[in-house]
């Protein structure tokens, strides 16, 4: 007897308990890729599994729908695994327990993995239900949503035959999400010299920032710390010579920079000018950013004489000239959608080495052509100062589709369930979506899901009611699609 025996519809939740018993931690999506086969063969399913673990399941049209375009169903199969302090579970190799608190399902003390089990649930349930009203359905299972989409990115879609496409990874019942943004991490790579020096070390601190994530918070226009420690050190070498010893600022190219500290070498003579930029510098952050960040501040610590392995002149100057010339935040709003920030950076991580400085920034834009001309103007700003670039994690956008039949069809079915019409959104964020609008030619795509709370977190919960409702629409959707 499952904890969920009781919740309706069983079909779901039976399901999604199911998914609950089998660990699915991203990176560790064999066991579950392969319960996905088993259902497929159980039930006679035309089915295909790739070496990345992505599994796709077919279903042919109901009786009726033979005619009507194919409809994919797509959620993501692995999970965030977080836990309280001092819960004890091997992520790797135990299941979840779910708790059932009132109109809310949780888990023991964990991530409950409704991100994104109940798109997986909900997809065998309609996969497994022969009273549906549908037309063929193609459902469709990443693997390594949290981590990258990197199922996404692998998936061959040449089994796909539908453009018309649900994703089931939204957590707020009643938005529709239409468009996301497309990006890629951008690394300038500086090489620097270096020399032997004496003199005083002063150690130099950005911090108390508030930072945020740099999708969805870019448009708070909160200050970023590397780059506050760039306009710092420009300001202190109009009055005093120095060299950077040491620069360090952030950890995540998509989390706005909390902390930067740099070292410098300083002659006695230029002592006291340091420490008075700095000091000023500081009244400025507090001023500025006073509404944004009120914890901002700025640090300046004589650590005494030392004898360290200091920069050259030039390569202090070009790791300056990078950090004052770095685009930085939102640089266009969208002209169609209100209120969507349309192309933005964040410098994350800044990191000076021995023989380099690399400086990562996250470049999101729902225009291809946007990014393209933020990256080219990142890319000449480095090579102008003898560096190189390196583009990973390349990611496409999901332009906003101005006729979309499948979004009529679901905004046409919300309205006639809840008596009210759906938000319609846009995100400055990636999905899933972006990387099968890449793929796929006139692809349809809408994303929902459930009403859920605190997702990547321990406190996660999913509301049960929602689900029935997000089930039901689903339903009616395919029901409607002919
Ligand atoms: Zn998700």
């Amino acid at each position: 007897m499952g904890k969920l025996d009781n919740l309706k519809p069983q079909s779901v939740f039976g399901y999604f308990e199911d998914i609950c018993s089998i660990p699915h931690g991203s990176g560790n999506t064999k066991q579950i890729s392969d319960y996905l086969v088993d259902f497929a063969v159980e039930h006679g399913l035309e089915h295909y599994q790739d070496a990345s673990n992505n599994v796709i399941i077919i279903k042919e049209a109901a009786e009726g729908y033979e005619n009507a375009a194919p409809v994919i169903i797509q959620g993501h199969i692995d999970m965030v695994c977080e836990k309280d302090a001092g819960k004890e579970i091997d992520f790797e190799k135990e299941g979840i327990t779910p708790v059932i608190e009132g109109d809310w399902l949780r888990a023991d003390g964990t991530t409950l993995g409704g991100d994104d089990g109940i798109a997986v649930a909900m997809a065998l349930a309609a996969l497994s239900d022969d009273s549906l009203q549908h037309p063929r359905l193609e459902c469709v299972f990443t693997v390594d949503e949290e981590v990258g989409m990197f199922g996404a990115e692998a998936m061959d879609v040449s089994r796909l035959t539908a453009k018309k496409f649900l994703n089931i990874d939204s957590e707020e019942e009643g938005i529709f999400t239409v468009s996301c943004a497309g990006g890629v991490t951008a690394k300038s790579i500086i090489p620097v010299k270096r020399k032997e020096k004496e003199g005083n070390i002063y150690k130099l601190g950005i911090s108390g920032l508030l930072g945020g994530h740099s999708g969805q918070m870019i448009d708070q226009e909160r200050g970023n710390a590397s780059i506050l420690m760039g306009r710092l050190l420009y300001s202190i070498s109009k009055d005093a010579k120095f060299r950077l010893v040491s620069l360090e600022g952030g950890q995540k190219d998509n989390a706005i920079t909390k902390d930067c500290t740099a070292e410098i070498r300083v002659k006695d003579e230029y002592c006291a000018a340091v420490e008075k930029t700095a000091a000023d510098f500081d009244k400025i952050v507090r001023h500025e950013f006073k509404t944004s960040d009120p914890g901002a501040e700025v640090s300046c610590v004589n650590e005494g004489v030392k004898k360290v392995s200091a920069l050259d002149k030039e390569s202090t100057s070009k790791v300056i000239t990078l950090l004052v010339n770095h685009p930085q935040g939102v640089q266009r709003m969208s002209r169609d959608i209100d209120g969507l920030v349309e192309t933005s950076l964040n410098l994350g991580i800044l990191k000076l080495g021995e023989k380099e400085l690399e400086a990562s920034a996250s470049v999101r834009s729902s225009v291809a052509s946007e990014k393209n001309a933020l990256t080219d103007r990142l890319t000449s700003l480095t090579e102008y100062l003898g560096g190189r670039m390196e583009f990973t994690g390349d990611y496409p956008g999901w332009e906003f589709k101005d006729d979309s039949e499948f979004r009529d069809t679901c905004v046409e079915v919300f309205t006639k369930q809840y008596g009210k019409e759906p938000v319609i959104q846009a995100i400055h964020a990636g999905l899933e979506c972006g990387l099968f609008a890449g793929k796929i030619a006139g692809l349809d795509a809408v994303s929902i899901g459930p009403d859920m709370e605190d997702v990547h977190t321990s406190s996660e919960r999913l509301n049960i009611p929602s689900v029935q409702r997000t089930w039901a629409f689903v339903a009616e959707v395919l029901k409607q699609s002919r």
